[in-house]
């Protein structure tokens, strides 16, 4: 896949290529044709996955396409200046910019401004500004009597510029949200609904955004039409607000107390217990209920009537203790769930990230536990090697498993599966906790994708099928990030 391919006009393709770019990311290779089709995008994929060049290439391909025989457009500047020659009354024209960004900060919207100008330099008469908060009133001005094309905004200091006229939107046609939710952390929210009023109907929205959940993605929903959704599963999404941890159990009724014990940690306001069937969830909750917690269950086989009531309760608080699926607790947005505890482990390492977002909402630390038998430690790594990260083993006091951690948990290589770590499982005699922070050696193993259940170990009910797919991600990229990383 090439950016060619993609179907940018060879001036672009010149630009990213000299910027080093070879292969467009995931995140560019699904959104550029789809905005170059006119379509609307609500996108969410990781920090540094290339968010800009997915909106501004196809942008600038528009811009540029559209781009009217080359009658050199007067600047409102010069229109004043001929208006003055003529001794008429001059009054100030508006900018009319044909695309806007708006973004939650001053430094991002340079950032995007400097990126644009990157991937514009073979294009002419294309131009593009930063309006923000803190650069002088008369250095603004000069810039919108320019009448740029392109504007990058952060959405206060717009709304000023609107308000006193300096700004027309009525010839506008892409509009692009970048890092939304943050927008809305800040309290954009009336801004952008004003800005957003102020703008054509017809224009192409594309819409950015960490999450698509919660407010960001009702507010999304609003402001575009049949947008594509894409949503690039986060490998190496870092959760550092999150701690994962492991703990070995050897058999379902030390599974059972584990749980009670973890549930009645004073840390905890509120978990999700995640199960692997649907009648699973019905039994845990049950029991959980008789034991005292509040505790209710969420799941497919629930009419929607009863799951939004369930989801209700959580969010008042009045369930502490959710036990659901993985469908059903998708989107999940409970700033108080401060426990993710997987009962069972997913079929699939996303769905471990997607389970262990359940908790760290809104920038609170989580904690995501998974209860495990030693048949499971293969499991384990598969989500390790998918997420890149260790999940250090830890013992509860007076829980402590039989049969000591696999030895292979020591590895403070994330993924780093060698020949024989399954029948190394329980060398005896030897202490196997490590501490979360303890150093990594080495790195991320990719030869190393185990096979089916090579090493004999039995095969749990619900993680049999094991996971198809490798790092959606392709190291070039990586490679090609920390060359050009200038974010
Ligand atoms: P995001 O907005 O998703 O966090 P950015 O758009 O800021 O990501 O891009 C992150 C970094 O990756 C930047 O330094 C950018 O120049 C670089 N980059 C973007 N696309 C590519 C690509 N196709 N190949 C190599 N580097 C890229
Ligand atoms: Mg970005």
């Amino acid at each position: 896949m090439s950016f060619e391919a993609l179907g940018l006009h060879a001036t672009i393709v010149k630009a990213v290529t000299e910027a080093g770019y070879t292969v467009p990311t995931p995140v560019q290779a699904q959104a550029v044709p789809a905005a170059i089709g006119g379509r609307d995008l609500l996108v969410s994929s990781q920090t540094g996955s290339g968010k800009t060049a997915a909106f501004m290439l196809p942008a600038l391909h528009k811009l540029v396409s559209a781009e009217p025989a080359p009658a050199p457009a007067r600047t409102p500047a010069q229109e004043a200046q001929s208006a003055r020659a003529r001794g008429e009354r001059v009054r100030f024209t508006a900018a009319k910019p044909k695309m806007l960004v708006l973004t939650p900060t001053r430094e991002l919207a340079l950032q995007v401004t400097t990126a644009t100008e990157k991937y514009g330099s073979y294009m002419r008469r294309i131009r593009a500004v930063s309006i923000l908060g803190g650069m002088p009133y008369p250095k603004q001005m000069q810039l919108l009597s320019k009448n740029p094309e392109i504007l990058v905004a952060t959405p206060g200091r717009l709304i000023d510029h609107m308000e006193s006229g300096k700004i027309d939107f009525s010839e506008l046609q892409i509009l692009v949200l970048d890092e939304a939710d943050r927008m809305l952390d800040m309290g954009f929210i009336d801004d952008i609904e004003k800005i957003v009023a102020a703008t054509p109907a017809d224009r192409q929205t594309m819409l950015f955004s960490a999450t698509l959940d919660g407010v960001v993605g009702s507010m999304a929903r609003r402001i575009t039409k049949d947008p594509m959704v894409i949503q690039i599963a986060s490998s190496s999404n870092r959760h550092e607000n999150i701690a994962q941890r492991v703990h070995f159990v050897d058999d379902l009724s030390h599974k059972n107390r584990l749980l009670d014990h973890l549930l009645r940690d004073e840390s905890m306001d509120q978990a999700v217990v995640f199960t692997a069937t649907k009648r699973d969830a019905d039994t845990i909750a049950d029991r959980l209920n008789i034991a005292g917690f509040a505790a209710a269950a969420l799941h497919g086989d629930m009419h929607q009537g009863a799951r939004n009531r369930t989801l209700d309760s959580l969010r008042r608080g009045q369930v502490r203790v959710l036990v659901a699926t993985d469908v059903a607790a998708r989107g999940i947005d409970v700033p108080n769930i401060t426990h993710v505890v997987n009962y069972d482990l997913p079929k699939f390492p996303e769905d471990y990230v997607h389970r262990i977002g359940r908790t760290g909402r809104a920038g609170r630390n989580g904690l995501a536990i998974s209860l495990v038998n030693h048949a499971e430690n293969m499991n384990i790594k598969r989500i390790e090697r998918f997420t890149k990260q260790l999940i250090p083993a830890t013992v509860v006091e007076g829980f402590e498993p039989k049969r000591s951690a696999p030895a292979a948990r020591t590895s403070t290589r994330p993924g780093g599966w060698k020949p024989g770590d399954g029948r190394n499982a329980a060398k005896p005699g030897q202490r196997s906790f490590s501490k979360p922070g303890a150093p990594r050696e080495g790195g991320y193993n990719r030869d190393a994708a185990p096979r089916g259940p090579s090493s004999g170990a039995p095969r749990r009910e619900g993680s049999g099928g094991g996971y198809r797919g490798s790092n959606p991600h392709p190291r070039s990229f990586d490679g090609a990030r920390r060359t050009f990383g200038d974010n």
